[in-house]
């Protein structure tokens, strides 16, 4: 295959049993290469005349030159049939015959049995709320004690905020991400490893995505609520990457929306990755975007998201 700077992943990390530990899968990089002249990408390409005023560098789209619009909606319409393929996500993490936190907490001698009793019948009188919340107001739990148990129930590490850096994290992805699913990317270690926090269950989808877009390994961990959402505050107050969000009725409407912002903004990178219902694409305007970690921009300058959902029917 010819410089196929992102070649497609298996899926089976997003499949398999391990799908919140991205250790056994490699992660790919976003091509930065400035190529003086390429050979456009489609594998539908009648090319062969290259109009003379098309610049033969950009767009660039998941490391591939498309020679006309048309070879560009091709490349992207393949992009939108890969993911539109893949699990949503939405479905795993949710009923993998988790051991229900109660009995994480007793087990680990957190809590004792009366305890338990009393936060499930409160949970039951009320109908609604969350275990760890029952625990928290019923038996006095500090939120630092159910992130421990959550953390059990899900074999993932507690992560601190420490570190966090608001300005930097903001640019990873788009800030409605961060409101909707509830959880912060907290900072880049060793420039290769970017820590994802969330509250009360890891993200499969998220962090994959994260990964995709930006080239470096995603560790996943918990952090307790208020430690969480005083991030998550300043996350957004700070400048993310601007973004436009814009719902689509089906998905050859947007990859032509795709493609037309790749014709109007000529990135020299660009990706595109699902995240849950939604397809995020993220443009590299210009050589200088690209931070010292993995893809992650260096700031909001020359970048571009563009985020779609597709029409429920
Ligand atoms: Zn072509």
């Amino acid at each position: 295959m010819p410089d196929l700077g992102l070649s497609r992943r298996s899926t089976d990390g997003l499949l398999g049993r391990d799908i919140y530990s991205s250790a056994n899968g490699a992660v790919e990089r976003i091509s930065f290469e400035d190529k003086a002249r390429r050979s456009c990408g489609s594998l539908v390409c009648e090319g062969g005349w290259v109009r003379p005023w098309r610049n033969r560098r950009r767009p660039v789209f998941e490391g591939q030159w498309g020679c006309s619009g048309r070879c560009v909606l091709e490349l992207v319409r393949a992009a939108v049939r890969r993911e539109s393929g893949k699990a949503s996500g939405q479905e795993s993490g949710t009923h993998r015959h988790r051991v229900p936190l109660g009995l994480v907490m007793l087990a680990q001698g957190w809590i004792t049995n009366p305890q338990l009793q009393a936060a499930l019948q409160a949970q039951r009188a009320s109908g609604s709320g969350r275990i760890g919340d029952w625990l928290m107001s019923e038996c006095g739990l500090e939120p630092e004690q159910v992130t421990r148990g959550l953390s059990v129930q899900w074999s993932c590490p507690v992560l601190s905020v420490e570190g966090f850096s608001a300005r930097d994290m903001a640019l990873v992805m788009p800030r409605q991400f961060v409101e909707e699913f509830r959880l912060v990317p907290l900072r880049v270690a060793g420039q290769r490893m970017l820590y994802l926090g969330c509250e009360d269950r890891l993200n499969a989808s998220v962090a994959y995505a994260v990964e995709q877009m930006s080239g470096l390994k995603v560790e996943s961990g918990l952090v307790d609520a208020p430690s969480l959402s005083g991030a998550r505050d300043k996350l957004l107050a700070a400048e993310g990457v601007e973004y436009t969000s814009e719902v689509v009725p089906d998905e050859d409407t947007m990859a032509a929306r795709v493609t037309a912002a790749l014709e109007q903004r000529q990135p020299i990178a660009a990706r595109l990755v699902r995240v849950h219902q939604y397809y995020w694409l993220r443009m590299w305007l210009e050589s200088g975007t690209k931070g010292s970690a993995g893809s992650l921009p260096r700031s909001t300058e020359d970048m571009q998201d563009l985020v779609f959902a597709l029409e429920r029917s």
